[in-house]
């Protein structure tokens, strides 16, 4: 009887283990891709990207005499109907661990096997699974370097080679037709700015890791805070939709590292916070929606989203250059470098005093590398809240930060045209890119701060240490 196998951020056939043991199981495997809920809450970029990575996998499947079933509605009734159609047997899928997932995919486990059906999981979108890391008294880490201290020595399943095929069954049941979903419709932006940036599929994936491991990993260490420059992997799209494995990566890495590449060990640290976000998320779910750290309840940020203050930020048009051309190189191409978005998100939080959820809801509405762990940890960290937190009066002062790591304004001057009079394309796409009722023009002039640096920087100042005191 066939297999189901059932996809969701997982859209790769190397390094795969459920898949490799569909593969090695001799049955017929059926490739599901179902739009459920989860799929509808996605903000408009991540959902705009996961229709690109749906259309090459389905025709990396294909490369493999398989095929990517797609269907809508509710996960256990479009497998029962499945099930009914096929005759599968079993339905086999790689873990998620948000908290929806989790609870979805548990009453689909237990109403399956009421069934007769087999249902299974696999691991394989983490380094290390969130229940695996233990304290020494039986608890989950808080604190990041003991989380990496306790499992940088520990051993990584080598990641499985991609089959070479996939068994089809005797006949292939009805799929909808991806351009149907119209994935990309809630992106009121300019979404073919944004796709000329996107490079989906795990073929692309492996490519990037390969440039970096060539080019960027040795100087990883010094470089990845520039973000003018091109120090990092940009490999974390790819993570999110799973079109790449972290084993591969880890691997690549220890590898790197054996051979002396000075900046591999920093940037296994960074695979490693991202394990941790997930560790976190495991074990307090409430890192997705709330303050992590008891007692912020009462801190004064603003929570209107028409506040003008937040209107700005979201537009690219703070009057901080730094902060605006984060915003923007997110707007064109759908990413935002790590150092911008600690900057964005901390003069968010701030100087301007905004709730960090609405910072939050609005990169998961426009980056296309969305990690509901990686950006609620990043955030909270940022705003003071989180777990393993930036210490209160650590407020980055933009200009500061411009100074260390965009001394000669390259970055910025990437991403802002106001002021220059021959801007680069990258600078003028912004205009193409954001919603036309914006009514922005690169010949507009660029606006005075929104909130100045020193002002925002003593109130929130005042505030933070009443927090902290509370706390
Ligand atoms: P590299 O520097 O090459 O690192 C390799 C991989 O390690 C990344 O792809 C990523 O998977 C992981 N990683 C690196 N840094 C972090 C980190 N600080 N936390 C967790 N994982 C990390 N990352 C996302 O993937 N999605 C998000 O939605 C997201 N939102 C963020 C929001 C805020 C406010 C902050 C401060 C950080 C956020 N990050 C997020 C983390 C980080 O900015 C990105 O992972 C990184 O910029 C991706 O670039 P890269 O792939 O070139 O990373």
């Amino acid at each position: 009887r066939p297999i189901l196998y059932w996809l969701r951020r997982d859209l790769r056939l190397a390094d795969h283990p459920g898949l490799t043991a569909a593969t090695a199981s001799g049955r017929p495997v059926i490739p599901v891709f179902i739009h459920d809920q989860t799929v509808s809450a996605l903000g408009a970029a991540p959902a705009f990207r996961l229709g690109l990575g749906l259309e090459r996998f389905g025709a990396t499947l294909g490369e493999i005499g398989s095929r990517l079933i797609l269907r809508r509605g509710p996960a256990l009734e479009v497998l029962q109907a499945l099930i009914a159609e096929t005759g599968a047997g079993s339905v086999w899928w790689t873990r998620d661990y948000t908290p929806q997932a989790i609870a979805r995919d548990s009453a689909v486990k237990a109403a399956l096997k009421q069934t007769g059906i087999e249902a299974r999981s696999f691991g394989g979108a983490l380094l290390f699974e969130p229940w695996t890391v233990e304290t020494g008294a039986g608890g989950f880490y808080k604190v990041y370097t003991p989380f990496w201290r306790a499992v940088s020595q520990r051993e990584v399943a080598v990641p499985d080679a991609a089959p070479a095929r996939l068994r089809a069954p005797s006949s292939w049941p009805g799929s909808d037709a991806l351009s149907d979903w119209r994935l990309d419709a809630p992106m009121r932006r300019g979404a073919a700015v944004v796709a000329a940036h996107q490079a989906p599929g795990e073929a692309a994936a492996l490519e990037r890791l390969d440039r970096f491991v060539e080019t960027g990993i040795g100087g990883y260490a010094k470089c990845r805070d520039l973000p003018a420059g091109e120090g990092t992997s940009t490999l974390s799209d790819a993570l999110s939709l799973g079109e790449i494995g972290p084993r591969t990566l880890w691997h690549r890495a220890t590898e790197a590292a054996r051979q002396g590449a000075a900046g591999a060990e920093t940037w296994m640290k960074q695979l490693v916070w991202r394990d941790f976000a997930y560790h976190l998320m495991y074990h307090t779910p409430h890192l997705l929606s709330d303050n992590w750290r008891p007692g912020w309840e009462a801190f004064p940020w603003s929570t209107e989203r028409t506040d003008p203050g937040f209107v700005a930020w979201t537009r690219g048009r703070t009057g901080i250059p730094l902060v605006d051309a984060a915003m923007r190189e997110m707007y064109v191409t759908g990413r935002m470098h790590n150092r911008a978005r600690m900057i964005a998100a901390c003069y968010l939080t701030k100087h301007l005093m905004i709730h960090w959820k609405l910072g939050m809801d609005w990169f998961a509405d426009c980056l296309t590398d969305w990690d509901p762990a990686a950006n609620a940890m990043g955030w909270q960290w940022v705003a003071g809240c989180g777990p393993d937190a930036a210490p209160y009066f650590r407020i980055f002062n933009p200009e500061t930060q411009g100074k260390k790591f965009d001394a000669d304004g390259c970055y910025r001057k990437r991403w802002i045209a106001e002021g220059q009079t021959h801007p680069p394309e990258t600078a003028l796409a912004y205009f193409d890119a954001v919603p036309m009722h914006w009514g922005l023009r690169p010949d507009a002039a660029y606006p005075a701060p929104v909130v100045t640096l020193n002002m925002g920087r003593k109130r929130a100042l005042a505030a933070y240490s009443d927090a902290f005191q509370r706390e």
